[in-house]
């Protein structure tokens, strides 16, 4: 009894609600699992009774809290004297021995970017969540087709982002940063919350059939949950207009933001890094703000639709150099082109 003595009521009432949720869970967990919470009944006063003395001594007033083995019902023998809590009288129904049934080892199967049990034609069998990934109707990536994309003109995407301090994951399928609050996209009079950006080799969205160097996806979340994600297409290839200025050599510098990144990616996967370091995703946005836009979905399970998705006309440029930063961490981790159906394109003009 010593654990509930002397505490404040609130976290025993804490503990107590706590015992009960994990009964209840234990309840509906298949057969095999129940073993486990009656050893730990067995061991101790049950939920009941110690809600029962908790309430007495609640209506009795007695000021400080402390149950005391006492405060329980009697007929409750002290913890330790008892080996079964069990009514003698009730006849044993089928009452298992108390060893644990072993679970059979479930193969688990990772879903990857590559052809086999685990890669994108079989996304929707690692799960049932993952449905959509073969069920869906409005998945990403596209070929946006420019000849068919309907111009139209459309309010600019407003880009408030700040800078933040760096998060930095290699989760196993890409390299992502969280980024810090108060940084939002507003799309069509809606407002969007930039909560992670990530990039993918080559880029998933293609244009005319041409797929670039990389791209990052810009991850936004309305309060109401739903997303609008933007992708920024990066490429090593400037174009010939602005070749000129690069005093004959082809080879574009370097993005800094993109530098910066590539520097602090952690040493091990799924080590969440936040170096001392502010970053600032403006730097990842192109100076023409035009764009395509459709229904589209995550394009990474599971997989999930309705996101508004916004592909950034114009790339940044980065260096061949960090595309083969990146191409040796992840030298492909980009979805295979998802039909496009019958969904509408639209393309902007005059922004
Ligand atoms: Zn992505």
């Amino acid at each position: 009894m010593n654990t509930y003595s002397k505490l404040p009521l609130s976290l025993v009432a804490m503990v107590l609600s706590c015992m009960m949720v994990s009964k209840a869970i234990a309840n509906d967990a298949p057969a095999a699992a129940s073993a486990k919470p009656k050893a730990v009944a067995a061991s101790g006063p049950s939920d009941d009774d110690l809600s029962k003395a908790l309430l007495n001594k609640i209506n009795k007033g007695s000021g400080d809290i402390v149950i005391r083995t006492g405060d329980l019902p009697t007929g409750n023998p002290p913890p330790q004297a008892k080996p079964e809590t069990k009514p003698e009288a009730k006849p044993k129904v089928a009452k298992a021995p108390a060893k644990p049934v072993e679970k059979d080892p479930i193969e688990v199967v990772q879903w990857t970017y590559m052809d086999g049990p685990g890669g994108p034609e079989n996304w929707a069998s690692l799960g049932k969540e993952n449905l959509a990934c073969m069920k869906g109707k409005s998945q990403s990536p596209i070929n946006i087709n420019v000849d068919r994309a309907v111009k139209a003109e459309m309010a600019p995407l407003e880009f408030l982002y700040r800078p933040s301090p760096l998060s930095i994951v290699d989760n196993g399928y890409t390299v992502l940063v969280n980024y810090g609050e108060g940084s939002n996209v507003i799309a069509e009079g809606r407002q969007y919350r930039l909560v992670q950006f990530h990039f993918h080799k080559p880029s998933e969205e293609a244009i005319n059939g041409d797929r670039t160097d990389m791209v990052a996806h810009l991850v936004h979340q309305h309060h109401d949950g739903s997303f609008l994600e933007v992708s920024v297409l990066m490429s090593t290839k400037p174009p010939a207009s602005t070749r000129r200025y690069l005093w004959g050599n082809d080879e574009v510098k370097g993005n800094s933001l993109i530098q910066t990144l590539w520097n602090n990616v952690p040493l091990v996967k799924g080590k969440v890094e936040t170096p001392p370091v502010v970053i600032d995703v403006n730097q990842l946005l192109p100076a023409d703000r035009g764009y395509f836009t459709y229904m589209g979905s995550l394009s990474t399970p599971p997989c999930t639709e309705n996101v508004l998705r916004y592909v950034m006309k114009t790339p940044i440029y980065v260096s061949p150099e960090q595309v083969k930063n990146f191409d040796r961490i992840y030298p492909m981790n980009a979805r295979p082109l998802q039909p496009k159906g019958d969904r509408l394109v639209k393309e902007s003009t005059g922004n």
